[in-house]
């Protein structure tokens, strides 16, 4: 089951119409002064979002994550286009007026009040009547498993306690939208993926339209129903997460997605003698590819596998078929669950995962095979995909 059908069947969000856009980002482009030609942070994003989806936003620092958040929000002026929240531009409202609750890194939790009265300020602020407030406090640390912290400040709590009160400060004002700008990057590692798992809980509770911007991959592949992938403030690529990890628009999208990251290659790639040639070996164009690829001949591109897409073959060792390839190994990182190769062919290094083996060590001969159904090729000059039909 999707994460989509869990939210349809969800009793909270049975009248949400998922087949309507409810945030449009449109055309949305935000150019900063900086005295001279200006920084352009978003350049022409587009995308239709569904009521009760969950958007998730990644790419490395300063692609225009956040300046996108912010827009949303209200909190930014944009150059050009504009944000349709519910069929309405929204363009000149505050952000109180927006109805969108924001949840940050930094908790920003009053260190004076109890968990009970941070929760209530934003409702206490916006006059909703004490009786309201009470039952929409209960309610929310009841959803977040909290009712026992209320009466704590929050210098009793730990990092993940502060951030459940964090997010039940937003929580509360039931808005229409929930944006989160990198929420779990003050926890340490073990409560990030943590947190992560109770994040999906809580939105398959709640079913509200959520937009969460990070720069950690894996939080992108879990959470998210459809994941935009950004560099240099361009939309690179928008689809559910496995879709952008098995189908990666560009190569960029490719070596993003995934840790450790896709391997690439320079390549030589002919449909005649259908062969793809590297400086570190030669494998068979597979059948598929060359169904795909609208160009024949040989040409230049770069070709991609995953360390997880390479197995590796002692059987073989030594042969010189060529749908394989024999290496050296000069890494080996034991990861418990798997093997990290770091292995070598003619000066040319890459990785591998593989399943964990006491035989394997640094300076064997190891022989590799490549699973061609999960190979990727993209164009030399643009670095984009010539074996995938990419929906924009
Ligand atoms: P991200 O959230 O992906 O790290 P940002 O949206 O914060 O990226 O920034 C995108 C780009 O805009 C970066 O080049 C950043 O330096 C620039 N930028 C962000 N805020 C400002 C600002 N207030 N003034 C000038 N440039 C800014």
């Amino acid at each position: 089951m999707s994460k989509t059908d869990t939210l349809e069947v969800d009793q909270t969000s049975e009248s949400i119409n998922r087949s309507e856009t409810f945030l449009k980002i449109d055309g949305l482009t935000k150019v900063y002064d900086d005295g001279g030609s200006g920084v352009v942070a978003v350049d022409d994003m587009n995308i239709n979002i569904k009521e009760g989806e969950f958007i998730v936003f990644v790419g490395p620092s300063g692609c225009g994550k956040s300046t996108t958040l912010r827009s949303v929000a209200g909190l930014e002026e944009i150059t050009e286009g504009q944000i349709v929240i519910n069929g309405e531009n929204v363009e000149g409202q505050p952000p109180r007026q927006r109805d969108i609750a924001m949840v940050f890194q930094s908790y920003a939790l009053y260190p004076h009040m109890t968990v009970r009265e941070n929760m209530e300020y934003p409702l206490k602020v916006r006059g909703v009547p004490k009786e309201e407030r009470e039952r929409r406090v209960e309610e929310s640390a009841a959803l977040l498993e909290i009712p026992e912290l209320l009466d704590r400040q929050p210098k009793d709590l730990s990092g993940g306690q502060q951030q459940r009160v964090a997010l039940g400060r937003a929580i509360v004002r039931e808005p229409r939208v929930f944006l989160f700008d990198e929420p779990l990057s003050n926890l340490d590692a073990k409560l990030r993926v943590q947190m992560r798992t109770e994040l999906n809980k809580l939105h398959n509770k709640i079913g509200k339209t959520s937009i969460y911007v990070t720069h950690d991959q894996a939080e992108a592949m879990t959470l998210s129903d459809r994941v935009v992938v950004m560099n240099d403030g361009e939309v690179q690529q928008i689809a559910p997460p496995q879709q952008v990890y098995d189908q990666p628009a560009n190569e960029f999208v490719g070596g993003f997605m995934g840790s450790p990251s896709m391997n690439f290659f320079d390549a030589t790639v002919n449909t005649e003698t259908e062969e793809i040639t590297t400086d570190a070996f030669t494998i068979p164009l597979p059948e598929w590819m060359q169904e795909e690829l609208d160009r024949t001949g040989e040409f230049d591109a770069r070709f991609g596998v995953r360390p997880e897409d390479i197995t590796v073959d002692r059987q073989k060792a030594g042969e010189t078929d060529t749908s394989h390839t024999t290496v050296d190994v000069v890494v080996v990182e034991e990861m418990g669950s798997n093997f990290f190769l770091t292995v070598e062919n003619n000066n040319v290094e890459y990785k591998a995962i593989v399943e964990p083996d006491a035989n394997i060590e640094r300076g064997d001969a190891l022989h590799l095979d490549f699973n061609l159904d999960k190979c990727h090729l993209f164009d030399a000059a643009t670095g984009d995909t010539l074996v995938y039909e990419i929906q924009r």
